[in-house]
């Protein structure tokens, strides 16, 4: 049968008419195009009518070394070959077990237990749960509350978002959410002039110390996202606060859960944002980047501590009968051990300090600009907020959708952006190289100026 080219407006025409997209106002897509992709070669996304796009987001932040990345390719059609899928429980498989041993040595000690499930969500749903269990079976039965920060994201399921703090997100699902304690968040961004990062984080301690004192009975955990809060507008704090944090958490008997699952696998610079403060929490959620972003896989790691609280005979039932079908799925694992193999085969974190340096001296010129506010770095994201006036605190109003003007304008350039509401952000594949870069940091430029013009 001969069928006609495959083109954009075709494709379009026929995806409007079968699919609801996700986080996505379907309306605007009468006029706002959506752009089918034929294939992806590094950072580089192609469209069906000869367009390129430089994938500066990491396609949400999943993508780590590009897409179609011939290591990650290989080891994916050699997994194939011999397993797709195994149930989990009571049944294992080799690269399930080789990517837990890696976790466990790669990640801060102490961590010594992986549990999987299927999508970060997920993953925030299995430390909550398993945190909660963990003060029940120990007979602290009144530990029932997490306590959350300000401007945090945990994923979209129901408990993940009742410990998040976006509201565009999560107000409207408010009456179905279970009750969270919300804490100042340590947000660099929030110093006043003459004040150092230094004093917000001693302040942002102060506030959960209180905090901690007041609900500490009650309360299971603490978790955040180290070092940068990413869907809440890429809000970047000092390593000093997770540092202080631990020890707060100590201190209360309460649990700190970290999500690593969009800061982990070297976006802020080291391996795990953990690191940078030197702190093992009790849980480290990871997802996203973890198969280099080819496949849907979390991993919950967690202490020996804990593990041990629910080792016991089956009449006690003080096992975590938790599940997900495709948990541990071996072409996900195997996808997570060619990743790891490449941060073990190059010197992935080194050129990525010299990208994001990069990345920030082509920048550097919106440090004078009108309209750019908090131009902010932390590894491999880049960050700027997008202001009326860029020394006063007063924002663009929502309604004016200039991050939609900054992503068409982008689009129309070859780059894909997707700023959070007024901030405009990079993170991109680490793959990326510094002619790229110029490109890009030249089109987010571009981008801002006609978002910011009247
Ligand atoms: C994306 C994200 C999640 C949710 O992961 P999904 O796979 O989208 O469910 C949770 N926490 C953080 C910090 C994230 O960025």
């Amino acid at each position: 049968m001969n069928r006609p080219p495959l083109t954009n407006a075709g494709l379009m025409a026929r995806d409007l008419s079968v699919l609801w997209h996700p986080c996505t106002q379907m309306k605007d897509h009468e006029r706002l195009p959506v752009i089918p992709i034929a294939r992806g070669e590094g950072v580089w996304l192609y469209d069906f009518d000869g367009q390129r796009y430089l994938d500066a987001i990491s396609s949400w932040w999943v993508n780590l070394f590009g897409h179609a990345n011939p290591h990650i390719n290989a080891r994916l059609r050699d997994q194939l070959d011999r397993l797709e899928h195994v149930i989990l429980a009571g049944f294992s498989h080799e690269p399930v077990i080789e990517l837990s041993e890696k976790l466990v040595a790669l990640t801060p000690p102490g961590l010594s237990r992986v549990f999987y499930a299927d999508n970060g969500s997920s993953g925030i749903e299995v430390a909550l749960k398993m945190s909660f269990h963990y003060w029940l079976n120990t007979g602290l039965t009144n530990k029932r509350k997490f306590i959350t920060l300000r401007h945090s994201y945990h994923g979209e399921t129901l408990g993940a978002l009742s410990v998040g703090d976006v509201s565009l997100f999560k107000s409207t699902y408010q009456p179905l959410l279970m009750e969270a304690i919300t804490v100042a968040s340590p947000d660099c961004a929030q110093r006043t002039p003459g004040e150092d990062c230094a004093a917000i984080t001693l302040r942002a301690l102060e506030a959960m110390r209180e905090t901690l004192e007041q609900h500490a009975q009650d309360v299971c955990a603490v978790i955040i996202e180290p070092l940068v809060q990413c869907a809440g507008g890429m809000r970047m704090h000092n390593p000093a606060y997770l540092a202080g944090l631990r020890e707060l958490c100590d201190a209360h008997g309460v649990h700190l859960i970290a999500d690593e699952i969009a800061v982990g696998f070297g976006r802020t610079g080291t391996l795990f944002a953990c690191e940078q403060a030197g702190i093992t929490p009790d849980f480290l959620c990871l997802s996203k980047g973890l198969t280099g972003g080819y496949l849907p896989l979390s991993a919950v790691l967690t202490t020996e501590r804990i593990y041990d609280a629910f080792y016991d005979d089956y009449e006690k039932l003080s096992a975590f009968l938790h599940s997900h079908s495709y948990t541990g799925n071996p072409l996900a694992c195997a996808a997570a051990l060619a990743t790891l193999e490449i941060f073990e085969r190059e010197p992935v974190l080194e050129r990525n300090r010299s990208l994001g340096a990069r990345m920030e001296a082509q920048l550097a010129p919106l440090r004078d600009h009108p309209h750019a506010a908090h131009l902010r770095r932390t590894g491999m994201i880049l960050a700027v907020d997008m202001r009326p006036d860029a020394r006063k605190p007063e924002e663009y109003s929502w309604l004016e959708r200039r991050g939609l003007r900054a992503y068409r304008h982008a689009l129309s350039r070859g780059a894909l952006l997707r700023p959070l509401g007024n901030t405009l952000y990079l993170m991109p594949p680490y793959v990326i190289d510094e002619d790229e870069i110029d490109i890009l940091c030249g089109v987010l430029i571009e981008s801002l100026d006609i978002a910011t013009r009247d």
